[in-house]
């Protein structure tokens, strides 16, 4: 197999988050979020992360953003 599911949906999370899935691809996301949670934690850190903060990864971060970033995402993760 070349390609897990779990590759596959971590792939299209981005496009998950922001909507822009066609609806075969959602539903089928939406199918696999229920049976794995390894994904769901994923999706659950993706979705803590403001899209200009996601932008902002895509480039090199300079340490103190990334640091602020990783608070932020620390402070949202226990938060729940
Ligand atoms: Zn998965």
């Amino acid at each position: 197999m070349a390609e897990t599911i779990c590759d596959r949906s971590s792939e299209l999370l981005g496009d998950y988050v922001e909507n822009r899935l066609a609806p075969a691809e959602r539903t089928a996301m939406d199918a696999h979020f229920e049976t794995c949670a390894a994904c769901v934690e994923l999706l659950r850190s993706y979705m803590a992360i403001p899209e200009i903060a996601r932008r902002a990864t895509a480039v090199n971060m300079p340490p103190e953003a990334r640091e602020r970033l990783r608070q932020f995402l620390a402070a949202n993760k226990s938060r729940g």
